[in-house]
């Protein structure tokens, strides 16, 4: 049998762990006519904007950065993702919400499937979601540390800590209370001029 325009694209994404959309899919001037495929990405894209991450419910799992692959193949729906850490008690709380969505708007097979590598980094949460997380009171990942070399180095061998700002106040005058906040992906800080305790999104 020969693959399908969609299986060999499939074959692609899982291979490199591509980012969900090729540059041609981000350029959205496609004609519908011609392009039924990418205007199935486009609309699921839409849908998927609506499903939130159930720790953080102002974050979508677009914001996130999680989604990995949207694959149609005939009449039906596949929606890679990558777990934020692995062993993630979201994850299947967040496979389930993507098909029922999926499902309200009419697309009746949906897969989701996991691809673990690469790994999800913070980085690939948008510039919007580090917004939202700090407007939702917890300061985003810093990801400008983590990119840091000798930074990175002097946490794991010091454990220095990193200048993490209070999502109430601004102030970097804060304090590590403890590596785990209400989840595992969080740690918990405390303001030393404003006194508030804060979760902190942690980098991975
Ligand atoms: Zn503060």
């Amino acid at each position: 049998m020969p693959k399908s325009e969609a299986q060999k694209e499939l074959e692609v994404y899982r291979k490199t762990g591509d980012a969900y959309l090729s540059n041609e899919d981000k350029n959205m001037n496609f004609s519908k006519s011609d392009k039924p495929n990418k205007n199935i990405k486009e609309e699921i894209l839409l849908i998927l904007q609506q499903v939130c991450d159930p720790e953080i419910p102002v974050l979508s799992i677009l914001d996130l950065g999680i989604v990995r692959g949207i694959i149609p193949i005939d009449d039906e729906i596949e929606i890679i993702i990558t777990p934020t850490y692995s062993g993630c008690p979201a994850m299947d709380a967040i496979a389930i919400d993507i098909k029922l969505k999926l499902i309200e708007y009419g697309y009746k097979k949906v897969k989701v499937s996991y691809t673990l590598s690469p790994a999800w980094t913070t980085s690939w949460m948008t510039l919007e979601g580090k917004n939202k997380l700090k407007q939702y009171g917890i300061a985003p990942p810093n990801d400008k540390n983590e990119k840091d070399f000798q930074k990175r180095i002097n946490n794991l061998l010091f454990k220095e800590e990193e200048n993490i700002e209070c999502p109430q106040c601004h102030s970097t005058h804060t304090n590590l209370l403890s590596q785990f906040g209400s989840t595992a992906c969080k740690a918990l800080y405390q303001c030393l001029d404003c006194r508030e305790p804060f979760d902190y999104f942690k980098c991975h």
